[in-house]
C-alpha cells in the first residue's frame, strides 16, 4: 500500500519499525533515516527477509535541505518524524517542501531554550496562558493553514501520552457522553529495571518533562503548581497502589480546545521515592540544565553529559520487569445522569521485550505511531491541516489498538481521584 520515511532509531522507533514490518501489507517500503546511520543497519539487519523491504540513509534532520533532498529521492508518502521534539518543525518544513504527509510523537520543542527571539515568545506565552512548560503547540499550529493549502495532513503527537489518551477521549465523547466535566489521566509504570537511576525514553526530554512545574486547566484556564506538588496514591489494576504526581503534559493543551465544555484536566504520573531522590539531587546540583557550560576548555551541556552517563532507555529492556497501566478516567452526564468511566490498557515490561526487543515505555508509544502512520496511508484519517488525535474519529484507531498489541479496558465504576 504504501512507502514511508522514517526518522530516528531509537528506542520508540525501534518499536514502531517492527511494528511497520509485521503490518507489511500497509508498510510495503520503508525507509529507515536517523543521525546515526549504524543504528539504522543494524535494525535492517535485524528485520529483513520479512515483506518489508527495508532502505537506510543518514540524515540530519535538523538540516531542512538534508531532509528535503531524502524526501525528494526516496518520494515517500508519507514521513513518521520519531526523532526529537527538536526537530518537529524542520520535517515539517521539508514536508510542505515535498507535498508529503507528516507524523510526530511530541509537540515542539527548542533545544536552546536562550535563543533570544524563541525566548522572548516563550516569556509573553507564559504570561498570557499560565503555564510555563518549554513545548507548545503553537509552533505546530502555526503550519495549519499552509498544511490546508497544500492538501496534506500533519497528525501530531501520535503516541500514548499523547497520543491513545486523545483517542480514548474522543472515544468517550463519541459513545460515552454527552458532555465530559472532567479527565484526569492517569500514567504507571510498575516496572523496576534494578537500576537505582535511569530515564525511561530520552533523559533529556524526560527530565525536563519531570522537573518542570506541574499544571492542571480549569474552567477556562491554566493552574500552574510547583514541581512534584500534587500527589496522590492510586491503586491500579494488575499493578497495584502507587504514588502519582501531577505534571504538566502537551495533550491537555489540545483537549481543553477540543472536548467542548470540560470543566477540568489534570494528568498525573507514577513515581517513586528512588527515582525522585536522585532527580532532585541531580537538579539542585546543576546537572539538569540545558545551558552550555565551559569545561577545560570545551563547551558540554550538563544534560547531555548525565545522558551519556546514564543507562541507554534501549538496553533497559531485558531488565524491566512488572507492568504500565495508563489510561483516563472521565465524569459527565449521559441522557441527563452522572455516569463515569475509565479507560486504560495494562501493558507487560517482558512480553514487550518477547516480541520486539524492547520495554513497555517504548513498546506503548511505538505501536501508536505505526498506528497513526496507518490512519495516514490508508487515508482512514485524512482531512488537510494539523490535527492531534482526538480531532479524528476513534473508531478505526481504538480497533487497531486490540488488534496491534495495546488493548484496552473499561471500567463503569472506576476509584476516582481527588
Ligand atoms: P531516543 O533518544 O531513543 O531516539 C531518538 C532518535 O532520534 C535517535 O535515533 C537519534 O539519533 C535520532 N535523532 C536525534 N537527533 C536527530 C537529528 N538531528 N537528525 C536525525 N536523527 C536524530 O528517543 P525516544 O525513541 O525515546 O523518543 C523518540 C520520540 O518519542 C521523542 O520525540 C519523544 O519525546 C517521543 N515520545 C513520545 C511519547 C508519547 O507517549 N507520545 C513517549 C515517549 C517518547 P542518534 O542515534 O544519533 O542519537
Amino acid at each position: 500500500m504504501g512507502r514511508v520515511l522514517i526518522i530516528g532509531c531509537g528506542g520508540v522507533a525501534s518499536v514502531a519499525i517492527h511494528k511497520c514490518c509485521q503490518n507489511s501489507e500497509v508498510f510495503e517500503e520503508i525507509m529507515i533515516a536517523s543521525r546515526t546511520k549504524s543504528k539504522c543497519d543494524a535494525l535492517k539487519a535485524k528485520l529483513d527477509g520479512g515483506k518489508t523491504k527495508i532502505e537506510t540513509a543518514q540524515v540530519d534532520a535538523d538540516n531542512v535541505d538534508e531532509v528535503i533532498a531524502l524526501i525528494k529521492s526516496y518520494k515517500p508518502d508519507l514521513v513518521m518524524n520519531i526523532a526529537l521534539p527538536y526537530q518537529d518543525l524542520t520535517i515539517m518544513d521539508a514536508c510542505l517542501a515535498c507535498g508529503v504527509n507528516y507524523m510526530d510523537t511530541a509537540n515542539y520543542e527548542p533545544e536552546d531554550i536562550e535563543e533570544p527571539e524563541w525566548k522572548a515568545a516563550y516569556e509573553k506565552r507564559c504570561k498570557e496562558e499560565g503555564f510555563s512548560a518549554y513545548f507548545d503547540y503553537s509552533y505546530q499550529w502555526a503550519y495549519k493553514k499552509k498544511f490546508e493549502e497544500a492538501g496534506l495532513t500533519a497528525l501530531l503527537g501520535s503516541g500514548f501520552d499523547p497520543g491513545v489518551t486523545q483517542a480514548y477521549c474522543a472515544y468517550a465523547l463519541k459513545h460515552e457522553f454527552d458532555e465530559i466535566d472532567t479527565i484526569d489521566i492517569l500514567d504507571c509504570n510498575g516496572g523496576d529495571h534494578g537500576y537505582p537511576f535511569a530515564t525511561n525514553f530520552n533523559p533529556e526530554i524526560n527530565l525536563r518533562e519531570v522537573s518542570a512545574p506541574g499544571s492542571y486547566w480549569e474552567n477556562g484556564h491554566w493552574v500552574e503548581v510547583p514541581a512534584m506538588s500534587i500527589k496522590r496514591e492510586y491503586n491500579f489494576d494488575q499493578v497495584g497502589q502507587k504514588d502519582m504526581y501531577l505534571l504538566h503534559h502537551e495533550e491537555i493543551e489540545s483537549l481543553a480546545k477540543n472536548i467542548p465544555g470540560v470543566k477540568r484536566i489534570r494528568f498525573f504520573m507514577t513515581f517513586g521515592q528512588s527515582y525522585l531522590d536522585h532527580m532532585r539531587c541531580l537538579e539542585n546540583v546543576g546537572m539538569l540544565s540545558t545551558t552550555p557550560i565551559n569545561y577545560e576548555g570545551k563547551e558540554i551541556v550538563p544534560i547531555q553529559f548525565l545522558k551519556a552517563l546514564l543507562p541507554d532507555p534501549a538496553s533497559l529492556g531485558p531488565r524491566t520487569k512488572g507492568k504500565t497501566n495508563i489510561g483516563c478516567i472521565f465524569t459527565g452526564k449521559k441522557d441527563g445522569k452522572e455516569k463515569t468511566f475509565y479507560v486504560y490498557n495494562v501493558c507487560d515490561h517482558q512480553e514487550c521485550y518477547q516480541e520486539v526487543g524492547s520495554q513497555a515505555i517504548s513498546y506503548t508509544t511505538g505501536v501508536p505511531a505505526m498506528i497513526g502512520a496507518m490512519m495516514l496511508l490508508t487515508g482512514t484519517w485524512n482531512k488537510p491541516g494539523v490535527y492531534t488525535v482526538e480531532e479524528f474519529d476513534p473508531d478505526p484507531y481504538m480497533e487497531a489498538l486490540n488488534k496491534w498489541g495495546l488493548p484496552w479496558q473499561v471500567s463503569y465504576e472506576p476509584v476516582l481521584v481527588d
